[in-house]
């Protein structure tokens, strides 16, 4: 049931959102979590099959009970991305969040006293907004000439699902693909085709980066962890290992033997070749970039806040330092290097809670349901 109003709204039902919605739920404020896809965790639900996280003691949030995900050892092991949807689901039910799926914010404005959220479902007041809208939810790929004329054809990496699909994308099991990038999503994307029997080359600017073999990088944890605390600590910036790289042996075995041939930047697309910087020009049945993303804001723009416009919110304590109530979890380094991350975001999340709580206590933030129609924002 529609609970009579909701003093703060959460955009997003990631990590982020399902940590702000359990944080506040703890302190008895109430909240409506609107989520634009039809899924809880979209994000690790769009990703590669194969796509592996961090251990589980960095990746599992606030108020997780043992029973749902195995035995207190698998604390330890790597997060599959089949698991950890199915933890986030579980997660989301088990604590009752209330969660809007399929119900996009397509855009929050200030009427001088709320902040006026509005979605295909209906508007409402509220006196809260915490953005956890993430950071992938828009593909960047450079504009590279002659791209959209050429008759290759091009996605992105979040459009990658399996060798399989890739296959039906080109009409036929083997073939020439060009991965362009060389970071963690391109090394994934590599190794996996490179599996499946296609003939696979990677186009890169700068020279390749690796992290160590899972079982070094298992070794180092420990020092790992506490130079994290330490730079957090004394605000020394982000360590090298966080700074996302391909995967020593699991990724790198198809290039240090040359069967991956590498190529520099594209310069161009012709209609059925690629040329690149160094004069190279060859033939591809598919190119998948691999090129990271970036933050979308849109939703925001209504705001009219400066530094939201310039695609940076400015924020201290995860809160706009523009507009007072309007918070951020998941921000590329919103209180810290580490918010960007789960283990971050579960602290991130935990002190906007706190900073709410407090204010819903003694300021009550106003809020008010405007012109919502119930029967579709029911469950
Ligand atoms: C290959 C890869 C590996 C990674 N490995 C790790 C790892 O090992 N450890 C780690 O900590 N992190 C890892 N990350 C990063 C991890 O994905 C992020 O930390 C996490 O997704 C952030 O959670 P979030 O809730 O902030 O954002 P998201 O998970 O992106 O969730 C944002 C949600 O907001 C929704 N949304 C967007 N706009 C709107 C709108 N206008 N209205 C309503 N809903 C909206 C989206 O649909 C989405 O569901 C990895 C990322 C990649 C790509």
């Amino acid at each position: 049931m529609l609970k009579e109003y909701y003093p703060v709204t959460i955009i997003g039902a990631g990590p982020a959102g399902l940590s702000v919605a359990y944080e506040l739920q703890t302190h008895g404020v109430n909240y409506i979590a609107f989520e634009a896809s039809g899924n809880v965790g979209n994000t690790f639900v769009a990703m590669t099959e194969r796509t592996t996280y961090g251990p589980w003691i960095n990746n599992v949030l606030r108020g997780t009970t043992w029973e749902p995900w195995g035995k207190f050892y698998n604390l330890l092991g790597r997060t599959t991305r089949k698991e950890y949807t199915a933890y986030l689901n579980d997660y989301a039910s088990r604590h009752r969040l209330e969660i809007r799926k399929e119900c996009p914010v397509d855009q929050v404005e200030w009427t001088g006293s709320r902040f006026r959220v509005k979605t295909p479902q209906g508007n409402l007041e509220c006196g809260a907004v915490v953005n956890c809208a993430g950071y992938f939810s828009r593909p960047s790929i450079p504009d590279y000439p002659g791209a959209k004329e050429s008759a290759i054809r091009q996605i992105h990496s979040a459009a990658y699902r399996s060798p399989a699909t890739a296959g039906v994308q080109i009409g036929k099991d083997r073939g020439r693909i060009l991965v362009v990038g060389k970071k963690l999503s391109a090394g994934e994307t590599l190794a996996e085709l490179v599996a499946a029997g296609f003939e696979v080359a990677i186009s890169h600017r700068s020279p390749i980066d690796y992290w160590p073999e899972i079982w070094r990088e298992s070794m180092l944890s420990p020092l790992l962890w506490l130079e994290e605390l330490i730079r957090r600590k004394f605000d020394l910036g982000r360590p090298g290992h966080l700074i996302p790289r391909m995967r020593k042996s699991e990724h790198s075995k198809s290039l240090d033997s040359g069967e991956t041939p590498t190529f520099p930047d594209i310069a161009k697309f012709e209609k059925d070749a690629v040329v690149f910087q160094d004069g190279r020009k060859e033939h591809f049945d598919l190119v998948i970039y691999a090129t990271g993303y970036q933050c979308n804001l849109d939703h925001l723009q209504g705001l009219q806040l400066p530094s939201i416009q310039e695609g940076s919110p400015a924020v201290r304590r995860l809160e706009s330092l523009e507009l007072a109530n309007l918070f951020f979890v998941g921000l590329i380094g919103g209180r810290s290097f580490r918010s960007e991350f789960l283990r971050g975001i579960r602290e991130d999340a935990q002190l906007v809670g706190e900073i709410i709580a407090e204010r819903v206590r003694f300021a009550p933030i106003p809020a008010a349901l405007e012109s919502v129609r119930p029967q579709q924002l029911t469950h």
